[in-house]
């Protein structure tokens, strides 16, 4: 369970007077802040924030990366510019003291909303009711998913899991996946047969990632034709059938680090959230970076933190106010976490 707690009202300086203010004030609002807070406060930028809150940010990287580094620091306030589930995760991988802030709580996820706890223990019940959990089942989340769906993997013997580490993962648990059962939580069983439930070996429930899955297989192919001799890198989160045809494909870090690495003059058409892909285009002049789609691909959940959220934030903060503070509470904490370890556990013994 999710608690927001409530800032104390009549001290709260309201949003609407940030709303307002022209851009170079909100900047200077936001670094005033900061100065004055010092090291009692870290803004963190997800790779997929927009330039303009990124630059105010102290570290930047991807979400579990992000609370791994963020727990390391003695910072009192984490104010987390991403989305809500990176913010829980913040909460249950920082230090009992840390307090962590989303500047706007309408930064969700498309993707962890696409699996509610509700809809993932009745999809479990069902399981029980024809018999398959008397095999043994493991259930696997995504990062990308809600404090209380980590916990219930922490809880029945499962894993979190993220997209550098998916494939290792899922090579542990499962010797053999040729029979996958598709999952839709609209629908009775899934929208299976129990037979195809009994015979499955993984049961992928139904979900996607609205930002990568707007690439398309014919935007490989253009990419080829337009620009002879370039290399199609996308993230895991890209339908299946534009991974197959990529030439590499992996987590934020990775795709960060292929092109840190590659030779001047290499050409790049990369399938992710267009952030990023911009500012490695500024990061590397020498190499020729494209999205894989001409058209933008945005978060949009993730573009809520806008400056003005962020000054809104670390303003109340210097007042001593905490604002959209997202708590985990304890007992989700702690299966969360036990499903956190199991997946550092497991990917250590399998490195
Ligand atoms: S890019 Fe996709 S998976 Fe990542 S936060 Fe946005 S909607 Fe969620």
């Amino acid at each position: 369970m999710i608690f927001l707690m409530p800032a104390v009202l009549e001290q709260v300086r309201p949003i609407e007077d940030f709303l307002v203010m022209p851009d170079a004030e909100i900047d200077a609002q936001i670094e005033a802040a900061r100065e004055a807070l010092g090291p009692r406060v870290v803004i963190l930028g997800h790779h997929y924030q927009r330039d303009d809150v990124i630059r105010h940010a102290n570290l930047t990287g991807d979400s579990y990366q992000l609370s791994v580094m963020a727990s390391q620091t003695d910072a009192e306030y984490i104010v987390f510019c991403g989305v809500h589930f990176m913010a829980e995760s913040a909460d249950i991988l920082g230090k009992p003291q840390q307090r962590v802030i989303l500047p706007d709580l309408g930064a969700g996820c498309s993707m962890a909303d696409m699996a509610t706890i509700d809809q993932v223990e009745d999809a479990w019940e069902q399981l029980r009711d024809i018999g398959v959990l008397e095999q043994k089942v493991a259930p696997i989340t995504y990062m990308n998913s809600s404090a209380a769906i980590k916990a219930f993997c922490g809880r029945n013997e499962g894993v979190v899991c993220t997209s550098s580490n998916a494939v290792p993962l899922f090579d542990i648990y499962l010797k053999e996946f040729d029979k996958m059962a598709l999952w839709n939580p609209h629908e009775e069983l899934g929208g299976n047969t129990e037979e195809q439930l009994r015979e499955a070996k993984l049961i992928l429930w139904r979900g996607h990632c609205s930002v990568h899955g707007r690439f398309k297989p014919w935007h490989v192919d253009q990419r080829r034709k337009e620009i002879p001799g370039v290399q199609i890198l996308v993230h895991p989160e890209c339908m299946r059938e534009v991974v197959e045809i990529s030439d590499l494909d992996g987590s934020t870090s990775f795709i960060i680090k292929t092109v840190e690495n590659s030779p001047s003059g290499s050409k790049w058409a990369i399938g992710t959230e267009v952030n990023l892909v911009n500012r490695l285009q500024q990061r590397f002049p020498d190499k020729e970076i494209h999205l894989l789609a001409p058209d933008l691909c945005m978060c949009a959940t993730m573009y809520r933190i806008a400056p003005p959220n962020l000054a809104w934030a670390m303003d109340n903060l210097v007042n001593g106010v905490v604002v959209n503070e997202i708590v985990v509470d304890d007992e989700t904490k702690h299966f969360a976490g036990v499903a956190l370890q199991r997946m550092i556990s497991l990917t250590e013994a399998k490195n």
